[in-house]
């Protein structure tokens, strides 16, 4: 089969001709040749299989292109990467591995094409289009990769038990592709999976993470997280969310499994939002369920404080999987914390002085939070449903009035702690907190409106009371 097609970009022109003039066969593989053939344009990078020398190669394409790029290279992998116009281009010599047990850092020599193409992760990822004189734009598919793209399977070209224990990361890997293409994995292959899936531990924390960001960014994130659990990595994993699944009953009364939910969650928020973090969040939302469940005859099962539980427990997650403990890990703190706000004012409750502090403790996440709050409802009622995403729809405009009236949601107090100092002639002390509190709580509750003279007046109201004496 030819796929000249695939080659369009000229910079293939200029291998072809580096790699002639050096007499190093080489060839396109992998993830481009996959995602040409699918028509999916997600990727700019594009992987160079030489039969000899890649560094050498990658030196070559560099002084053959304009400005000449400068080649990043990696002697221990044999592999050179340079950039051109957008795209990532990596060159490396083709390979035979074996591998050592405790190690997922293989044994490295000289190998054939058809021995570089054995050594990748899956038939669909095996597939190569030649860059030689003698059958330019030829595609080499010796494990069938075609089919498997066409029947939609991911499918290891070697025995998937010595392909998912020589490297435990393809088994994410596996889990991730089935999630992005949504693909179904081979049945021997998720077996091999389930077998060697304590493995995952020998791989580093900062490669399980990019995994799990590539499925949660995913259209459909629950595919992988359904295949993550039934092959029990999910439990290694994040053990937070196994502990979620199953559902209780005590005198006939009964809870919603919340492992379940989550998942609806996610691929609900998924079809809102691109942003990852508010993904995370949505897969975190519940964490702080199972630890703060409870029975009681009275009211049945409650979850008593799971927020704030749930919000805890996000720091440990991300340190024990070394995400970083930045801005990023105190909005998703946040917004599992604030999870339940906007349900408790949603129906009757919705009062402006409610309203008002939900804007105030929000801030610029709340557009976020009510998406997630939204993504939420997962009841299969539809009168409920209904009702809910309404009284949802209330809160949102009701919102709306009260921040153009009242500018809540960042919040400027109108009377600054100088302005305090200045009108009683005081030095910093603790009356000056109190004054200010004062004046935030009776904006919050509509006491007063959000303005300097209403403010000021208020402020001496109180000072007053605290026995300060003005200057006048
Ligand atoms: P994407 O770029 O969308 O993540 P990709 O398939 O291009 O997908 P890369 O990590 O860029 O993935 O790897 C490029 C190619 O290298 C793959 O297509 C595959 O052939 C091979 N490869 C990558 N990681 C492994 C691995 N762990 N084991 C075997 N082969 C791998
Ligand atoms: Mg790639």
């Amino acid at each position: 089969m030819h796929f000249e097609q695939a080659l369009k970009n000229p910079i293939f022109k200029t291998i072809a001709s580096c790699a002639a003039a050096l007499e190093t066969p080489c060839y396109v593989v992998g993830g481009y040749v996959r995602d040409f053939i699918l028509s999916r344009h997600t990727s700019q990078d594009i992987d160079v299989v030489a039969i000899g020398n890649g560094i050498e190669l990658a030196e070559s394409v560099a002084k053959a292109l304009p400005n000449a790029p400068k080649v990043s290279i990696f002697k221990t992998y044999g592999t050179a990467m340079l950039r051109f116009k957008g795209v990532n281009l990596e060159f490396v010599g083709a390979r035979k591995e074996s591998y050592k047990k405790e190690s997922r850092n293989p044994e490295i020599c000289e190998g054939t094409i058809e021995d570089d193409q054995k050594r990748r992760d899956f038939t669909i990822n095996a597939l190569a289009i030649s860059l030689n004189a003698s059958d330019y734009g030829t595609l080499l598919d010796p494990f069938n990769g075609m089919e498997d793209l066409k029947n939609k399977r991911i499918v290891t070209p070697l025995n998937p038990n010595l392909t998912f224990s020589d490297d435990p990361l393809r088994m994410l890997r596996a889990i991730r592709f089935a999630t992005q293409l949504e693909f179904e994995i081979d049945p021997s292959a998720l077996e091999a999976i389930e077998k060697n899936h304590r493995r995952i531990q020998i791989i580093s924390k900062e490669r399980i993470v990019i995994e799990l960001h590539k499925i949660l960014e995913s259209k459909k994130p629950s595919i992988g997280f359904l295949l993550l659990e039934r092959t029990g990595l999910l439990d290694l994993i994040i053990p937070e969310l196994t502990a979620l699944k199953g559902i209780d009953e005590v005198e006939g009364q009964r809870h919603k499994d919340n492992f379940y939910h989550t998942l609806e969650v996610l691929d609900n928020i998924a079809q809102h939002t691109n942003n990852v973090w508010l993904r995370w969040t949505a897969l975190l939302h519940d964490i702080g369920k199972a630890p703060t469940k409870k029975f009681s005859k009275k009211v049945g099962w409650t979850f008593h404080g799971h927020e704030l539980k749930g919000s805890k427990m996000v720091y440990h997650l991300f340190k024990r999987l070394k995400m970083p403990l930045n801005d990023k890990m105190k909005y998703v703190q946040k917004l599992v914390f604030m999870s339940s706000r906007p349900i408790a004012i949603s129906g009757a409750a919705t009062t402006d002085a409610a309203v008002r502090r939900l804007l105030f403790d929000a801030g610029d996440a709340i557009g976020d939070l009510m998406t997630l709050c939204e993504a939420d409802i997962t009841t299969k009622n539809v009168r409920k449903f209904k009702t809910y995403l309404n009284n949802f729809k209330m809160v949102r405009q009701k919102m709306e009035e009260v921040e153009a009236r009242d500018q809540i949601r960042n919040f400027q107090p109108p009377i600054s702690g100088e302005d305090i100092m200045k009108a009683f002639e005081l030095k910093p002390c603790r009356e000056i907190g109190i004054i200010k509190e004062f004046i935030k709580e009776a904006i919050l509750e509509g006491q007063i409106p959000n303005e300097s003279n209403a403010a000021h007046t208020l402020m001496l109201e109180k000072g007053k009371q605290l026995g300060l004496k003005t200057r006048l």
